[in-house]
């Protein structure tokens, strides 16, 4: 592993596969300490395994973020071991393919634990690791959005407006601590061959009457679908010091799915 001279403390949530994993093991990569969270405790015991064997330092915390307590613990317990948090990478997610429904027929249950996990959770994480940031005058905030942060989600109401609200949410804070060294920007992927990608992939295939092979030419200009590396390497710049002055952007990584902003 390439070491910097400053070992940044990261947390990136939702990382034991995936976008998440992809990010923590780059961010490994570039010499920061990174703390992994999730609720499946194997797998993420896999990815600290993958960055220790590279000579990486990481930690791993099992917590729910469904659970309004689990911010705080996970952020004080980084800073217990590695530091205060300087770069923050909300990247755990629910997906619309988890009960995909119209409108009509939307399970509230589920539209409460969509926000609770895609921006209740990232809401109180910023507010957990900011204080130490400001203080530092240094921070990144990343939040891995969605294209269906800027576009609607067919039968998945819940995510699309989750996936609007935390780039409003990016965004206010970007204006928020511009002055203070601290960045605030979102990546908003288009299909990422992921667990809930795979899924919601099987959803529309079925909808549509298709195979999920032959429907996963048609996803994106590309041809295919994205692989989380693809993902990583963005979060790797937003986090340097080199993007001091990109603040308050929601970049796409879609293959070019979505060319209108
Ligand atoms: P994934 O493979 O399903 O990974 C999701 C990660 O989030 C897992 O580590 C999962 O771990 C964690 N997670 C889910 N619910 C959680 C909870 N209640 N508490 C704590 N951790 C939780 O999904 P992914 O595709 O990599 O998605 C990562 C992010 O990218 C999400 O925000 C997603 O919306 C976004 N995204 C994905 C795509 C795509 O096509 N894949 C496209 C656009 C945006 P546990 O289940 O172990 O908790």
């Amino acid at each position: 592993m390439k070491t910097s001279t400053i070992k940044r403390v990261a947390l990136v949530t939702g990382a034991g596969r995936g976008i998440g994993r992809a990010i923590a093991i780059a961010f490994a990569k570039s010499g920061f300490r990174v703390a992994i969270t999730a609720r499946t405790v194997a797998e993420l015991t896999d990815v600290a395994d993958e960055i220790r064997a590279a000579g990486g330092e990481t930690m791993t915390l099992a917590a729910d973020l469904s659970d309004r307590a689990a911010p705080a613990r996970i952020v004080q317990a980084v800073k217990r071991e590695l530091g205060p948090v300087e770069i923050l990478v909300n990247n755990a997610g629910i997906g619309s393919s988890q009960d995909p429904r119209p409108l009509v027929d939307f399970d509230d249950d589920f539209w409460d634990l969509t926000m609770a996990v895609n921006v209740t959770a990232p809401y109180l994480l910023c507010k957990q690791v900011l204080p130490d940031m400001l203080t530092r005058n240094w921070g990144r905030i990343l939040t891995i959005a969605s294209i269906n942060g800027k576009v609607g989600s067919l039968h998945g109401a819940a995510y699309s407006a989750s996936k609007h609200a935390i780039l409003g949410l990016t965004k206010t804070i970007a204006l928020e601590v511009a002055r203070h060294g601290v960045t605030a920007n979102a990546i908003c992927p288009g299909p990422v061959r992921t667990v809930l990608n795979d899924r919601r992939i099987a959803y529309d295939a079925e909808r549509l009457g298709t195979e999920v092979a032959q429907l996963e030419t048609s996803m994106t200009p590309l041809g295919r679908r994205l692989e989380p590396e693809e993902i990583a390497p963005l979060a790797v710049y937003l986090a340097s010091d080199a993007a001091a002055a990109v603040t308050g952007q929601a970049y796409n990584i879609d293959g070019g799915v979505v060319m209108s902003g």
